[in-house]
């Protein structure tokens, strides 16, 4: 696997983006991220040692042959290595754009930290090159089981499920409540970390393959449960977690406050209508504008999706940018007392969007911070009130650290708790686990035949994650078909 000693004779260059000031003011709905020559990613996979234990396979959920298709990429031989890659995982584009890549924080190289082999590039430019050579094609089933099956959602996890199914030979429906296909990767994460195109020809070789999908259709609201039992054989929800924890504190009802999907699905709806094609059916036109141009904005939250907030805003003009995270500052190297090798390290990572508020000299972060108010004027929020937040739980504020932000508008980005449950889980009479995602251990739910995948079952997590949890959801509901007689 890889050059004898490439790790010893070659150096890791990682993924290359673009300027943070192009990306924001010149291009800002295109991708950010770069590729490399052939030559260079060669070489890049000729750093994989012939691990005895290749560490990355666990690393990674979906347990991706990494060490196998680094070679092969080492090798050139791009087309053998987009087999391996789709052995193990339907939707490597999506992996390759959005992944943290706990595989890197693995790799038996990252016991020297910052030296792992850049695998997630490979992986992209694997994906990337098959679509562009036209490898990617769709596999329909050879013989139709007759059996047939209800996906409850569209991201990732119902996607992978679906695909799963339909090539098991499954007759296939994915109902959406969304106008479109993706879930969060699409009415969450921006285009300029991902294009939806690139959603809508995997979503494509789906179609191909004989899924079929209909989309603006809220099952509990639209389609009954008990239809939707009557008419398939097994039912898969992948329904996401969806109920964002709020913000309980004095103001929090000021307009100018709002939960951070409400602007970034108008942000991406907005920059879906600029860039066309439009969507299956219509979207909603009946919500709220929420912009940040020409406003100071506070993002509450450190994570992803505030982090997506800040990239947004300012791409928008707004006139300052504020993230705020709860917990203290993460150290800056890896800690091996808390998170050794080959575990996630909890570290500091700068995120794009405060790169590039900063280089833009219209944002910042700051960490140890407790909102204990809003005030306004008018009914409209003006200012955020904060306060340092003692290090451990429940991070209540340190006395006489009081301070005050402007804020025009403010973003509750403090992520998602459980899946919505009322209406379509009720109604199926599905049970909760003690977190209160839908109880599924082996991934079938309380009720027979009612499947569950990705974050609705897991709680928030990650793409990698969700499609990992489509794939082992249909595994399950093929057991299923096999042990209940037609
Ligand atoms: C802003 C943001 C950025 C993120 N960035 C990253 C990232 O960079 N990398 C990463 O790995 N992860 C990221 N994540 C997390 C990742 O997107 C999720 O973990 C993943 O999308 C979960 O997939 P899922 O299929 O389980 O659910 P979702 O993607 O939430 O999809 C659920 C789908 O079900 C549909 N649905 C729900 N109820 C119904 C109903 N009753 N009828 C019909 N349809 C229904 C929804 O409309 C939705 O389309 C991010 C999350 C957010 C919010």
């Amino acid at each position: 696997m890889g050059q004898l000693g490439g790790f010893l004779k070659i150096e890791r260059h990682g993924i290359p983006y673009k300027d943070p000031i192009e990306r924001v003011e010149l291009e800002p709905f295109k991708e950010f991220l770069q590729t490399r020559p052939d030559e260079e990613l060669a070489a890049q996979g000729a750093r994989c040692m012939e691990c005895g234990v290749p560490f990355c396979h666990s690393g990674c959920p979906l347990g991706n042959l990494i060490p196998d298709f680094n070679d092969l990429v080492y090798h050139q031989d791009w087309q053998a290595a987009i087999v391996r890659l789709h052995a193990t995982n339907n939707f490597p584009e999506f992996t390759g754009r959005l992944c943290p890549a706990p595989c890197e924080a693995a790799c038996v190289l990252e016991i020297r930290e910052g030296e792992s082999v850049t695998i997630k590039q490979i992986e992209l430019s694997i994906i990337d090159r098959a679509w562009q050579e036209g490898w990617v094609r769709p596999e329909p089933p050879q013989v139709e089981s007759g059996r047939s099956v209800a996906v409850v959602g569209s991201g990732p996890a119902g996607l992978a499920a679906a695909q799963q199914l339909r090539r098991a030979g499954h007759s296939v429906v994915v109902f959406e409540r969304d106008e479109a296909p993706g879930g969060l990767i699409r009415f969450g994460v921006p285009d300029f970390k991902i294009e939806k195109h690139v959603i809508d020809r995997r979503v494509q070789q789906l179609i191909d393959e004989g899924v079929e999908l209909r989309y603006g259709i809220d099952v509990g609201v639209d389609i009954s449960a008990e239809q939707l039992k009557d008419d398939f054989d097994a039912v898969v929800l992948a329904i996401g977690s969806r109920v964002p924890r709020d913000l309980d504190v004095p103001g929090r009802q000021l307009d100018g406050v709002h939960f951070a999907m409400e602007y970034l699905y108008g942000r991406n709806r907005w920059v879906a209508e600029q860039l066309g094609p439009q969507p299956p059916v219509a979207a909603p036109t009946d919500l709220p504008t929420i912009t940040a141009e020409g406003k100071h904005v506070v993002v509450v939250g450190g994570g992803d999706t505030g982090a997506d907030c800040v990239g947004n805003a300012i791409r928008e003009g707004a006139l300052g940018v504020t993230q705020l995270e709860l917990l203290p500052e993460p150290p800056e190297h890896r800690p091996d007392e808390s998170t050794p090798w080959p575990l996630w390290p909890q570290k500091f990572r700068l995120s794009y969007s405060i790169e590039e508020a900063r280089e833009i000299g219209r944002g910042e972060q700051d960490f140890s911070v407790v909102t204990t108010h809003f005030s306004g004027i008018d009914g409209k929020v003006t200012t955020q009130h904060i306060s340092e937040a003692q290090s451990e739980p429940p991070f209540a504020p340190l006395p006489g650290s009081e301070r005050e932000l402007q804020a025009d508008l403010v973003l509750l980005a403090t992520g998602f708790i459980y899946p919505e449950t009322e209406g379509l889980v009720a109604e199926l009479g599905c049970e909760l686990d003690d977190r209160g995602n839908i109880a599924a251990p082996t991934y079938q739910s309380s009720q027979a035949g009612v499947f569950v995948a990705g974050d609705a079952r897991r709680g928030q997590s990650l793409i990698v994650w969700a499609i990992t949890e489509g794939r082992r959801c249909a595994r399950m509901v093929e057991k299923y078909f096999a042990e209940v007689p037609v």
